[in-house]
């Protein structure tokens, strides 16, 4: 599942053609992605002009001159694919390679901005992906976004935030972490990365870490996530329209999906086990 960084990725991607442009048309080729498509889903969108396109956790906000917002999330396997004026393109470097079957384009819309015409199309074979639209001045409270934690290369994101949003917890870290309430955006991925290189075993009970523990944690997650987010837009600006670029971010985990490799600061094997349900991957060393 793309997390904070693929989603900026495309957010920085998606940002010159989206950016100031004009929707002029929206097919929504079915009425569904993982929820049901808002009513006049089409006719809300097309004659709006969009403004900033911004990112709250791992969801997309395009903020339109009607006074309502479209919330995008990429579920598992959902892709944006820019064309027009050259090439197509698709903003973003996900680990996990993703279909780009014509079949699974739902959602095409057009667009004129100040760099002329593009297409935008939302291609989610997967369709765990979602549309939403929702009244700007009420965006913090909707649904998606009421109860999230802090942006965790925010401002509001301190050690102190975080050990707090911990506190009374008795779920192990890794669990803690995944929770969109304590932090907003982490996934399986950078949780399992920023754990390690906090040197902070993922079994801990999340409310018992230092004050110490948390400052290392908070500096581990910006860390992570800033690398990422940097590797994202390199592979950005180098997307000449290959498959190759997928799986990029890969060979740059230290424990991620790297079960038996050596761990690269100690050289113990990485282990794999399961947290509630899902695969955690640290070093049974150096992580304590
Ligand atoms: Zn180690």
């Amino acid at each position: 599942m793309p997390e904070l960084p693929e989603v900026e990725t495309v957010r920085r991607g998606l940002e010159p053609v989206f950016s100031g442009a004009r929707i002029d048309s929206v097919d929504a080729r079915r009425p569904d992605l993982r929820f049901p498509l808002p009513a006049n889903f089409a006719e809300r969108l097309v004659g709006a002009r969009i403004g900033a396109l911004g990112r709250r956790g791992k969801y997309l906000t395009a903020d339109l001159s009607t006074g309502e917002t479209l919330i995008m999330h990429l579920g598992m396997s959902g892709r944006f694919t820019v064309s027009g004026g050259g090439k197509a393109r698709q903003p973003g470097d996900f680990h996990f390679a993703g279909s780009t079957d014509p079949a699974h384009d739902h959602v095409t819309m057009e667009v004129t901005g100040a760099r002329g015409s593009g297409l935008v199309v939302y291609n989610d074979p997967r369709r765990f992906g979602f549309m939403d639209l929702v009244v700007t001045s009420s965006l913090d409270r909707c649904a998606h976004f009421k109860g999230m934690g802090p942006e965790p290369l925010g401002d509001s994101f301190s050690p102190g935030a975080l050990r707090a949003a911990l506190g009374g917890r008795r779920t192990p870290l890794k669990s803690a972490l995944l929770d969109q309430s304590v932090v907003a955006g982490l996934g399986n991925i950078y949780v399992c990365e920023a754990l390690w290189r906090a040197g902070l075993s993922p079994r801990r009970q999340a409310g018992r870490i230092s004050a110490a523990s948390a400052a290392r944690l908070h500096a581990a997650i910006r860390d992570v996530l800033d690398e990422a987010i940097e590797a994202g837009g390199s592979s950005l600006r180098d997307f000449a329209g290959s498959d190759g670029a997928l799986g990029y971010f890969q060979h740059r985990f230290s424990v991620y999906d790297r079960e038996g490799a050596p761990c690269p600061r100690c050289s113990a094997p990485v282990r794999r086990f399961v947290q509630s349900g899902r695969s955690t991957f640290a070093c049974g060393k150096c992580q304590k």
